[in-house]
């Protein structure tokens, strides 16, 4: 293992400290939980990012799930300076935005109709309010540890950065913006169903990542998500599916179509942007009507439906409709990387559980099986610190931090991902 010279990195950070507060946009990017410094991106192409320093590694970050064809893909950005060229928003319509809601739509057999926003957070916020005009009651049920982006009312018992900071649930949230969320926990449909028995007629909603991955990759228990739509269904509440990472991830129509659950409501962002800053909510045609102008549900944005945006991602987006092989492939590849790190483990005798939903995968430092919000904390956040820095110093950028999914791309080849177990192994022998 080599020692990385990342004194540039480290002189950033102390610029960034002074003007940005703890130095980054987003508080994962820290780097708190694996304490050491964030590292300052030069550039990064296909699976790899090189830091300010000229350190490469092969990324797992994937700038958290964008990047499903890897960074600066041709794919994405193709005609990109053409596009920008001709003016890069306008606050008129564009047919780039029907263009993107066909493809949407077509894609998702939950939705009729959608509306673009620009991040994950309008997406879920958006989707909180409208449930909450279409049925005309105030509560939602969220689970503990599933992250929907950091509007008032959800960042209650958060994952993500919020759960990695240990600040779960954030000051400066009134009690009254929370005091109509309600708080089940994954993988427990009793807990739901005694939810609904003491609050049934005020549920507007369930808002749920049908496969989390912001507190690791959590797998669905058998016939779970079969119940939770039931429940809904029986107590006249809307299910909505937070597909911000599973969208367009985990198959083409997301988590739905793998699991043949159709929610009422489904929120998008990360891949269907292509790498720019976009997000999505969509649903029945009789819910969306509600949405202004059309209905009474006010929600709006000066750039939403960025006709860059709209580009990029489109051209995401059209590419994986006609290849899917590619999902198979990806899936090849999350599998190649669960049983090369499960070998490893039974090798060195590590006590860890590997975790893989289809394309999604993460590496708990717990006994297993790893299938509740409580198990998930029962992980041993020190000694992910020492995996990630071990990877860290052998090339290989894992996410900093226990709480996170590791995110593949089709730029991860075949020889990157041998590279990342023969690392991982090595990573185990130190911590055996
Ligand atoms: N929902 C899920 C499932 C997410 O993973 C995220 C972000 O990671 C969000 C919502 C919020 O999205 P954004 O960061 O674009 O606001």
């Amino acid at each position: 293992m080599r020692m990385m010279d990342t004194a540039r990195s480290d002189k950033l950070f102390e610029r960034a400290r002074e003007v940005i507060p703890g130095g980054v946009n987003s508080p994962v990017r820290a780097f708190a939980s694996v304490g050491r410094h964030p590292l300052f991106v030069e550039r990064a192409e296909g699976a790899r990012v090189w830091d300010v320093d000229g350190n490469a590694f092969i990324d797992y970050i994937g700038s958290w799930g964008p990047s499903i064809l890897g960074h600066a893909s041709p794919v994405a950005l193709e005609g990109i300076g053409e596009q920008a060229l001709k003016g890069t928003t306008y606050g008129l319509p564009t047919e780039l935005e029907i263009q993107m809601a066909e493809q949407i739509v077509e894609a998702f057999p939950g939705m009729d109709m959608v509306r673009m926003v620009n991040s994950g957070t309008e997406a879920t916020m958006s989707a909180i309010r409208l449930a909450r005009g279409f049925t005309g009651r105030e509560m939602v049920v969220k689970f503990e540890g599933c992250y929907h982006g950091h509007a008032d009312q959800l960042l209650v018992k958060s994952g993500s950065g919020a759960l990695t900071l240990g600040i779960p649930t954030s000051a400066g949230v009134p009690g009254e913006s929370t005091r109509n969320t309600l708080v089940g926990s994954y993988n427990d449909l009793q807990g739901l169903e005694e939810l609904f028995r003491n609050n049934g007629g005020r549920i507007a909603a369930v808002i749920m990542e049908p496969v989390p991955g912001n507190m690791g990759v959590v797998a669905p228990r058998e016939g779970f998500l079969m119940g939770v739509r039931s429940l809904c269904d029986r107590h006249g509440s809307l299910l909505i599916f937070d597909e911000v990472i599973s969208g367009f991830r985990l198959a083409y129509g997301g988590a739905q179509t793998v699991y043949g659950i159709r929610p009422d409501i489904t929120c998008l962002g990360k891949i269907i942007g292509g790498g720019l800053p976009v997000g999505a909510y969509g649903g029945r045609r009789e819910i969306m009507s509600r949405v202004a102008p059309a209905g009474d549900v006010y929600q709006a944005g000066t750039l939403s439906g960025n006709p860059l945006a709209m580009r990029m991602g489109l051209q995401v987006l059209r590419h994986l409709a006609k290849h899917p092989e590619f999902y198979r492939e990806l899936e090849e590849k999350a599998r190649f990387l669960e049983e090369g790190f499960g070998a490893n483990l039974r090798r060195c005798g590590v006590e860890a559980a590997v975790n893989r939903v289809g394309t999604m995968v993460c590496q708990f430092f717990a006994k297993g099986p790893v299938e509740t919000y409580r198990q998930v904390m029962e992980s041993d956040t020190k000694r992910y610190a020492a995996y990630f820095n071990r990877m860290l110093e052998q090339g290989i950028l894992m996410p900093p931090s226990q709480f996170e999914a590791l995110f593949l791309s089709g730029a991860h080849e075949e020889r990157m991902l041998e590279m990342t177990v023969s690392a991982h192994g090595k990573a185990m022998e130190t911590l055996a």
